[in-house]
């Protein structure tokens, strides 16, 4: 852990005399203005590193939290989006076109390869594009309510090679899809799992309820700190794998677990920060409030032997409530929060729960200032906060804090 944590310093600062732009002079994208998602483009990444941390150092204002430690940058800051989701539609000439919403509108704008995708996710999309015409699969239009074909989500474990195709339909009926699953796994045999999703809403969310595996197991699995992590399509799962490997390494190490503490892992995802945690830790007791992640998170447990982490499907404000008014303790909590960050009422059951250290892992600077400060009152000083680029060319800036119980550190 200790070492792995000194590389990750080494990088960030090997990172910050790189110049990524003159590397490959070409981290221009032609699509830029109009998709409005990579805003740093203009910047070189040493650039762009430092207006993260500077936008960290900001939010968390003076005398917050001890030292904000140098951001963790990315050694290769492109094409780290393990999952991509492609939107169909068709141009004024009726050819088919793919890509994502022009910002803000549902103007579609054509993407045929991106900067921060994962390139073989795009080639599949661009692939499926032109098969759809010989095998006569319409595409759904959302003014008329016609046509089959809505998005194509490709997900990819970058280490261990699984890819997940999702065709969303707006219906069930997909005429010749054995033929069409047939020719796409010609064309790409790389793919280990086909499914199709159906979703006849007339809503912006992309995956409906139903669904049918067409081809392998339909899910994909994917390493982190040498544990297997299933997902399945519709799992929340960190988009950039290989700066989650660094935050979670960084946020398991600031907890400084000996093998003996009771560990909380709260707003817990598939379950990985605790199932991560684990092997170091007395017992984990892991909260989650989408019942489909805590049913990951438990095949994910039994997937790896770990047998000291109970999951609980709950609000993580009213658990912690209920265990702090049966006077339960704890030892180390980490949490993270989505981007609105916490409750005053999660952070004073945390309190009174009496950890030692709270690890808190934010992709909100904002929230994660005003919650500092509500930590600082209950007692809790922040110490080092570790800004991670999970994003990078986007604004985004994700961190970890160190947060320990005043009355010992004094
Ligand atoms: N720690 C996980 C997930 C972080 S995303 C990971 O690293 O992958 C934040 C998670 O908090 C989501 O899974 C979301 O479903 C969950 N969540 C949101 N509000 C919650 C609440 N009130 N109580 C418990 N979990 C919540």
């Amino acid at each position: 852990m200790n070492r792995t944590g000194k590389q990750n310093e080494r990088q960030a600062g090997k990172q910050n005399r790189r110049r990524p732009e003159k590397r490959d002079g070409q981290n221009i994208c032609v699509n830029q203005k109009r998709c409005g998602s990579c805003r740093y483009l203009s910047l070189t990444y040493e650039e762009q590193l430092a207006r993260k941390e500077e936008a960290v150092r900001r939010a968390l204002g003076k005398g917050l939290v001890e030292r904000v430690m140098p951001v963790i940058g990315m050694e290769d800051p492109y094409h780290y989006r393990n999952k991509v989701t492609a939107v169909f539609a068709r141009d004024r000439k009726g050819n088919p076109i793919s890509g994502v919403y022009e910002g803000g509108t549902h103007h579609v704008l054509p993407v045929e390869e991106c900067l921060i995708e994962d390139a073989l996710a795009d080639r599949i999309i661009g692939t499926i594009r032109g098969m759809l015409k010989s095998f006569k699969i319409w595409i759904y239009d959302e003014d008329t309510r016609q046509g089959l074909l809505r998005y194509v989500l490709v997900r990819r474990g970058f280490s261990t090679g699984q890819v997940m195709v999702v065709l969303v339909t707006a219906s069930p009926v997909f005429p010749s899809k054995r033929n069409f699953v047939k020719a796409l796994l010609q064309a790409h045999p790389e793919i280990t799992t086909v499914v199709q999703n159906i979703n006849p809403r007339t809503d912006s969310l992309i995956l409906g309820e139903r669904q049918q595996v067409l081809y392998g197991t339909g899910y994909i699995e994917d390493v982190l700190c040498g544990r297997t992590f299933r997902i399945s399509p519709s799992s929340f799962y960190q988009i950039n794998p290989v700066q989650t490997q660094k935050l979670y390494e960084k946020a398991v190490r600031l907890a400084r677990l000996t093998g003996k503490e009771r560990v909380i892992d709260a707003y817990c995802g598939i379950g990985t920060i605790g199932l991560v945690a684990a092997s170091r830790a007395g017992s984990v007791l892991s909260i989650e409030l989408n019942p489909d992640a805590v049913r990951d998170a438990i095949t994910n447990a039994k997937r790896n032997g770990i047998g000291n982490v109970r999951f609980y499907r709950a609000d993580a404000g009213e658990f912690l409530t209920g265990m702090a008014a049966r006077g339960e303790k704890a030892d180390v909590l980490f949490m993270d929060p989505p981007r609105s960050g916490s409750t005053e009422a999660f952070m004073k059951s945390a309190a009174a729960l009496g950890p030692e250290r709270i690890v808190y892992i934010s992709c909100n600077p904002e929230t994660l200032g005003r919650d500092l400060r509500v930590f600082s009152r209950l007692g809790y000083q922040a110490g080092e906060v570790w800004p991670v680029d999970m994003f990078p060319w986007t604004e985004s800036c994700e961190a970890v804090v160190l947060l320990s119980r005043k009355d010992i550190d004094s």
